[in-house]
């Protein structure tokens, strides 16, 4: 079976999109997901066609398809908070049309925080929000993420999301993404991977998960904490994340890792564990020694 599976990637000023297939390819990935410019400002630079067409050619050489790769809104957006609409659904606007520049079907978006106003009135405004942002001529499936519950966050059911996707008029261009730390997190049994799987595809649809994130979760389920960990290291562990990698049911969805740079030896986070976690999961066998492999480059 051909897994389709990737890490979060950085997207450089210098180099965009061919730096972000660069290192994909340094950690032996045939996807990816990036943002588009920093994520908590909206300063962005222009998109440079060249090194796009060169990104492009470098990816159709090593068989990534670009239908798998996935942009990451940037977190400044909260379409739960209507005090802020404009602003966001005007940013998120120019994201997508920066993905479809980039030629980009994907972007993964929180489907927002309430700040107080509650969980009804907050998925009114996710709706009301998408619905200001969406337009007819949009090449773009827009996956809202599942999310823990930290704070006051939206989605965090199957149930809410289907609400924010029965009330969006061009809901064909809304997908799912879901994460695993962040179902864990939420409360659900991420170990009986099928049944969550039956459960989705009652309430929402099979085929509409459109991305998948693989993380392992610092905290028990239902912790609603949201702190990834390393693939193995945390309370899901290496063979429940491994059955929902390999399950027959989503094998066409592109799987990416968020999961934490490990730290040196002064405890800053500087090494990324991509390209060793991706060898294990492809291996199917358990790395005991992952983390003093990543800090060694071994
Ligand atoms: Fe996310
Ligand atoms: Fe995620
Ligand atoms: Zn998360």
């Amino acid at each position: 079976m051909d897994l389709i599976i990737g890490s979060h990637v950085g997207y450089n000023k210098d180099n965009g999109l061919l730096g972000s297939v660069l290192e994909t390819l340094s950690y032996g990935a045939n996807t990816f997901m990036f943002y588009t410019g920093a994520p908590q400002n909206t300063a962005r630079l222009p998109i440079n066609k060249e090194k796009t067409l060169e990104a492009k050619k470098l990816m159709e050489e090593n068989g990534i398809n670009i239908s798998n790769v996935i942009v990451h809104a940037p977190y400044i957006i909260n379409l739960a908070n209507r005090a802020n609409l404009d602003f966001s659904t005007n940013f998120l606007k120019q994201e997508i049309r920066r993905c479809e520049e980039l030629g980009i079907k994907k972007m993964v978006l929180h489907p927002g925080s309430h700040v107080g106003v509650g969980i009804d009135e907050g998925i009114k405004n996710i709706i009301d929000g998408l619905n200001m942002t969406l337009e007819s001529d949009m090449d773009i499936k827009v996956c809202l993420e599942t999310m823990a519950g930290k704070g006051s966050e939206l989605g965090t059911s199957f149930e809410q999301i289907k609400k924010i996707i029965d009330g969006v008029k061009l809901n064909d261009k809304l997908m799912v993404c879901m994460d695993t730390c962040h179902m864990n997190d939420a409360g659900y049994d991420i170990s009986n991977f099928d049944k969550v799987l039956d459960e989705f595809d009652k309430i929402i649809g099979i085929n509409m998960i459109g991305c998948i994130h693989i993380n392992d979760s610092k905290n028990v389920k239902e912790s609603h904490k949201d702190r990834h960990e390393n693939i193995g290291l945390g309370t899901i562990g290496y063979d429940n994340l491994i059955n929902i990698i390999y399950n027959e049911r989503i094998k066409d969805v592109p799987k990416i890792l968020e999961t934490p740079y490990v730290e040196n030896s002064e405890g800053k986070k500087v090494y990324p564990p991509y390209k060793y976690e991706i060898e294990m999961i492809r291996n199917k066998k358990f790395n005991t020694n992952l983390l003093e492999d990543i800090r060694n480059h071994k």
